[in-house]
């Protein structure tokens, strides 16, 4: 019986302690938005084919605007912890939001993620899936353009906000590459990091396409190398912080 007592008493003490320690979490998250004089919002855009959902914060109200988002492609997945670092810098240092908004959507395709797979729930490839001039209907491309559930949030999302710019994260072919009126932006960002400037050209159907071709809104891929897709949350901050900081203050 005075065991029982000593194991009820031990586990009563540990679940305080666990529960005190997610509310300082919570609360630190909490605090840093509530001391950020610039808005935060967070917002659900809707949902995957398998029913997950699809998160984007937007942080400031300031007319220049820029999109930020990565793994459209499930298997390319170290940009993921890198935005939401940055979000969350991006919150601590809210002065850097002043005149400026960034929309960041650090997952686009989350069953491709979980599966480690380039491809939605439906093995399309989204990044084939937009109304670009160029896209070609196939069954990897989506049988007609936006017919997929990813591919279409993407698409609201971009055309509800217009942004300035948009910054989209791939691995791993090494360079910095860009659609539409983008040459100064890449040659800018390009020497921000050790990525090298290359053009790899339109894809058919691709968010870069119908950014940068049809929207013409500038549209960065920041192709990250091999290595990079082996690192660290912190080294990769190490690497691209100047290049993120200097995209949203272009
Ligand atoms: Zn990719």
């Amino acid at each position: 019986m005075i065991k029982n007592s000593k194991c009820l008493f031990l586990f009563f003490i540990i679940s305080i302690l666990f529960l005190n320690g997610c509310n300082t979490l919570k609360s630190r998250k909490e605090n840093l938005i509530n001391n950020c004089l610039e808005p935060v919002q967070n917002y659900n855009a809707g949902r995957s084919v398998k029913g997950k959902k699809i998160n984007y914060t937007k942080l400031g109200s300031g007319q220049n605007i820029t999109l930020l988002f990565a793994s459209i492609h499930g298997s390319e997945r170290a940009a993921v912890p890198l935005l939401n670092h940055f979000q969350e810098y991006l919150i601590e240092n809210c002065n850097l939001l002043n005149g400026n908004t960034v929309i960041i959507v650090p997952v686009v395709n989350p069953d491709g993620l979980e599966k480690k797979t380039r491809y939605n729930s439906n093995q399309i490839d989204l990044n084939r899936n937009f109304p670009a001039d160029n896209r070609i209907n196939n069954n990897r491309n989506g049988r007609f353009a936006l017919s997929e559930p990813e591919s279409y949030i993407l698409y609201k999302i971009v055309n509800m906000y217009k942004p300035s710019r948009v910054i989209a994260f791939h691995e791993a072919l090494n360079c910095i590459d860009y659609d539409g009126p983008a040459d100064e932006l890449a040659k800018r960002l390009a020497d921000k990091c050790k990525l090298p400037l290359h053009k790899v050209g339109a894809q058919p159907g691709s968010f870069g396409s119908y950014v940068g071709l049809e929207l013409n809104i500038p549209i960065i891929t920041v192709e990250f190398s091999k290595e990079d897709s082996k690192k660290s949350e912190s080294q990769l901050w190490h690497d691209y912080k100047d290049l993120l900081l200097e995209s949203i203050s272009y």
